[in-house]
């Protein structure tokens, strides 16, 4: 039977990609020895190195002030990497949800941190408006998708001061105006690769000025190095996740790149909340002017509620995988990032249709 991938992360990646990856572990580059046993220091890797952040710049417009990192440790490295690198005395901070909570959490380990508006009041299930961003602060941080609660802010924001993103789940899923922003970070197992690696776009001249000693592989100015052949390779860079994030970003470009895919995705992401907002059975959880296209979260009405595991076992029966919820939402969670197809979407909605018709 065919499957239908919803996983929040690590989650679908375009046939291509993998397919790549596949031959590129017997033979990288017709070298006769496959991509996990080469030298970071070879001719045809360096070469997919430039290649990869050529991509980035290339899909994402981004301007040429800009560097494009690839490194280790995850998305929640940079919830620290960016205090340490950015804040002096004080950072602003959006909370609205988890994820944002822990970039939180570090930031305070290097100084003052304002939260300037949350949405905890009601579950993380809104984006919280009409909110004021300080300016006597370092920067401003924002989580631009709420992977937990599927509520995403749609629009670049305005900022008086250095604006910060974790744009792990939303990467690559709208066209971005980079220039708004001093550092745009996030893991790629969302919808740039696999887990492994994660990108930071940072902008060089809000670097260097916090006047405190950072450890080398924490500061940025270290994996920007002052040549492009050692960029993001001061140590050992996560070479086949890089790899495989090379391939998917081709892959995306070979479908129209962002202004395409952000119309599919719109399309997808319209398709399966018109059919929460019909049947009878479900309700969709975010504020409906917040919901994320890239995580569509719902539940059983109240009536319904005891149908809950059914409707799993029935879902997953007819191959959907990592529709369960987050715990901290509860009942379902359709991640349609860039590479899950239409197909798949209107494979769930068919499935609620059914479900919806024996109940
Ligand atoms: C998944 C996720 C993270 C955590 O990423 P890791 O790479 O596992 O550290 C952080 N922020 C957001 C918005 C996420 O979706």
């Amino acid at each position: 039977m065919e499957k239908y991938n919803f996983n929040a992360g690590p989650c679908v990646l375009p046939r291509p990609a993998v397919e790549s990856a596949i031959e590129a572990i017997r033979n990288f580059d017709n070298t006769g020895i496959g991509i996990l046993e080469i030298s970071h220091r070879t001719p045809g890797w360096e070469r997919i190195m430039k290649e990869t952040a050529d991509l980035w710049k290339e899909l994402l417009n981004i301007p040429d002030n800009y560097h494009v990192l690839f490194l280790g440790g995850g998305a929640s490295t940079q919830f620290f990497d960016v205090p340490a690198n950015l804040l002096k005395s004080k950072a602003a901070y959006l909370e609205t949800g988890s994820w944002a909570k822990k970039a939180i959490k570090e930031a305070k380990f290097y100084g003052e941190v304002e939260v300037v508006a949350s949405s905890a009041d009601k579950n993380f299930s809104y984006i919280p408006k009409g909110y004021s961003i300080p300016e006597d602060v370092d920067y401003f941080h924002i989580t631009s998708n709420n992977t937990i609660y599927g509520t995403e802010i749609h629009e670049d924001i305005d900022s008086p001061v250095t604006l910060v993103a974790d744009m792990s789940s939303d990467i690559m899923s709208r066209p971005v105006d980079v220039s708004k922003y001093g550092i745009i970070y996030g893991g790629a197992q969302k919808n740039v690769g696999p887990a492994g690696v994660s990108f930071v776009i940072v902008r060089e001249d809000i670097l260097g000025k916090t006047g405190r000693p950072i450890q080398t592989m924490v500061d940025y100015r270290t994996h920007i190095s002052d040549s492009e052949k050692n960029r993001s390779m001061f140590n050992t860079p996560p070479v086949f996740s890089i790899f495989v994030m090379h391939e998917t970003l081709k892959w995306l470009k070979e479908q129209g790149g962002v202004e395409a895919i952000y119309k599919l995705n719109k399309e997808k992401a319209g398709m399966l909340y018109d059919e929460i907002d019909r049947n009878k059975l479900f309700v969709g959880t975010a504020a409906k002017e917040d919901r994320s296209i890239m995580n569509v979260c719902f539940v059983m009405k109240e009536e319904y509620k005891d149908k809950e595991a059914e409707f799993l076992k029935f879902a997953t029966e007819r191959g959907m995988v990592g529709i369960k919820g987050h715990r901290s939402v509860g009942g379902f969670r359709a991640s349609i990032y860039n590479a899950c197809p239409k197909e798949a979407v209107e494979a769930l909605i068919k499935c609620m249709q059914d479900f919806e018709a024996q109940n």
